[in-house]
C-alpha cells in the first residue's frame, strides 16, 4: 500500500481537493492520506496555519480571535459547499475550535486545527475514515517522534481500510496536543508510512520534485530523478526546502522510499528518495544565507584536553549553537545562524571567551552564506575543484571550503550577497 501526504497548496481550495481525490482514486494502493492545512491559493493569500497562530496571539492578548477566525471558517465552509457535502458538522467543529482558542487552549492546539479541520473535510469528501493524530502520535518534549507512535498507529489501521490522518501534530506523552516544527506534516506522513508498513511514501506538493538548484535562482534547473536519504537531508540542511529534513528518520530503518510528486502535474515522475542510489553521481547545489563566523585563535590550543568542549559550552550559554566548523592548527572557525545573537550579546561573549580561555584572538564577522555541493562519494570526486574554479572565474570570493568531512557534501562559504550568483555559477558549470 501507499501512504500519500498532501501539502497545503494541494488542499488550498475545492478545486485542489478534487485533484487530490482524483490522484487517490487512480491507484487502489493509495489508502492512507495525510493532509496539511489549506495553504495559499494565490501568492498574496494567507495560509490557514499562519492565521491560526494569529488567532492564538489575539487570544493571548485577551482579544476575541473572531475577526481572523471568521476568514478561516469562511474558507472551510466555501470548500464544503463547492464539494457539495453537508457543512452542519463542520460548522459545529469550527465553532468549537474558535471557542477553545478564545478560552486559551494554547499555541499548539490553535496551530494544529488547520490540519484537524482539513482532514475532517477530506474524510467527508472521500468517504474515508478520519483518524485523529492526537490519539496515536506521541511527540517528545524535544519535538522528536516517540517510537510508541508506530505501534499505536499500526494497531488502529486495518489492511483494507481507507483513512485520512491530519498532519503536523500529535500529543505529548501526557496527552496534550503538540505540533512538530513548521512543515511537519511531512513527518506525520513518514510516521504513517512506517506504521502501515507502506511500500512507498508519496509526498504530493506543488513542484515536480527536488531540483538540482533552487528554481527561483536557476530558472532552467533540472529535477533530480533520484537521491538518497542522506543526500536529501544534507541538501535540505543547506537550504533546499521541498521536504522536511526530520521526516527521513521514521523511514530509514525500513528503507521505505519517498516519491516527491506534483498534485498539479500528476503524470510527472517526480523525485525518488531511497536508501541507495548511483554512488558517483552529482546531485545538486544549494545555499543558505544568514550566517556569522566566529574565529578563535590560541597558540597550541588543542594541547589542552577538553578545550573545544568547554568553548562550546560557553557559546551555548550565550545562545550560540554553531552549524559548521573548521579547525586549523591553532584556530577554530564556527559558523552560526546570525539570528541567534545580537551584536551586544556577541560582544559580551567574545570578551568573556577571550578572558576565560586566554585567547590570542577572537572575532565575529556577519554576512555569510554557506553553499553545499551534494553528491555521491564526494571524497573521491574532484567536482569541488571545478566548482571552486567556476567561482573564481566568475569573480566570486571564496570565504571557506570544507571538503572531506562528509562524503556527501562539500561546503563552500561566500558572502551573503554572492549566494544566488554562486549557486547559479556552480549549477551551470557542473550540472548543465
Ligand atoms: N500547516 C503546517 C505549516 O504550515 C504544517 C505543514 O503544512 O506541514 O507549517
Amino acid at each position: 500500500m501507499i501512504v500519500c501526504k498532501f501539502g497545503g497548496s494541494s488542499l488550498a481550495d475545492a478545486k485542489q481537493m478534487a485533484k487530490v481525490k482524483e490522484i487517490l482514486s487512480s491507484d487502489e494502493r493509495r489508502r492512507i492520506a495525510v493532509v496539511s492545512a489549506p495553504g495559499k491559493r494565490t501568492a498574496d493569500d494567507d495560509k490557514v496555519t499562519d492565521m491560526l497562530y494569529e488567532c492564538n496571539r489575539m487570544a493571548q492578548q485577551s482579544r476575541s480571535c473572531r475577526p481572523v477566525f471568521d476568514k478561516i471558517a469562511k474558507r472551510f465552509i466555501e470548500i464544503a459547499k463547492e464539494l457539495k457535502f453537508d457543512s452542519v458538522k463542520l460548522t459545529a467543529a469550527l465553532d468549537e475550535v474558535r471557542q477553545k482558542i478564545d478560552a486559551g487552549q494554547g499555541t499548539d492546539y490553535a496551530a494544529s486545527r488547520g490540519e484537524y479541520l482539513s482532514a475532517h473535510v477530506m474524510a467527508a469528501y472521500l468517504g474515508w475514515e478520519f483518524v485523529d493524530s492526537a490519539d496515536y502520535i506521541v511527540i517528545n518534549s524535544d519535538g522528536t517522534v516517540n517510537p510508541l507512535s508506530y505501534e499505536r498507529l499500526a494497531s488502529r489501521l486495518s489492511a483494507e481500510g481507507h483513512y485520512v490522518i491530519p498532519g503536523f501534530y500529535g500529543a505529548t506523552p501526557e496527552g496534550v496536543i503538540k505540533t512538530f516544527s513548521r512543515g511537519g506534516s511531512d513527518i506525520t506522513g513518514a510516521i504513517a508510512a512506517r506504521a502501515a508498513g507502506a511500500e512507498l511514501y508519496e509526498n504530493w506538493t506543488d513542484v515536480s520534485g527536488m531540483y538540482a538548484a533552487d528554481p527561483r535562482i536557476v530558472k532552467d534547473a533540472k529535477v533530480i530523478s533520484e537521491l538518497t536519504y542522506v543526500q536529501v537531508r544534507e541538501l535540505s540542511d543547506v537550504g533546499a526546502s521541498v521536504f522536511h529534513e526530520e521526516a527521513i528518520a521514521p523511514l530509514v530503518d525500513k528503507e521505505i522510499p519517498i516519491n516527491i510528486r506534483n498534485t498539479n502535474d500528476p503524470d510527472a515522475p517526480g523525485t525518488m528518495i531511497k536508501a541507495h542510489c548511483d554512488a558517483g553521481k552529482l546531485i545538486g547545489v544549494s545555499g543558505k544565507d544568514g550566517f556569522s563566523k566566529l574565529k578563535l585563535r590560541k597558540l597550541m590550543m588543542f594541547r589542552r584536553p577538553g578545550m573545544r568542549h568547554a568553548l562550546l559550552t560557553m557559546l551555548h550559554l550565550y545562545g550560540v549553537r554553531p552549524s559548521y566548523s573548521l579547525f586549523g592548527i591553532d584556530s577554530i572557525v564556527w559558523f552560526f545562524e546570525s539570528s541567534q545573537a545580537s551584536d551586544s550579546v556577541l560582544e559580551a561573549m567574545c570578551a568573556r571567551l577571550k578572558k576565560d580561555f586566554a585567547l590570542d584572538d577572537i572575532s565575529v564577522e556577519r554576512g555569510f552564506a554557506i553553499l553545499g555541493l551534494v553528491g555521491g562519494s564526494m571524497n573521491e570526486s574532484t567536482a569541488f575543484i571545478d566548482a571552486l574554479t567556476s567561482l573564481r572565474d566568475a569573480g566570486i570570493a571564496i570565504k571557506c571550503v570544507n571538503h572531506g568531512a562528509s562524503n556527501t557534501t562539500t561546503l563552500i562559504g561566500v558572502a551573503e550577497e554572492d549566494k544566488a550568483k554562486a549557486v547559479g555559477t556552480i549549477y551551470h558549470a557542473l550540472f548543465n
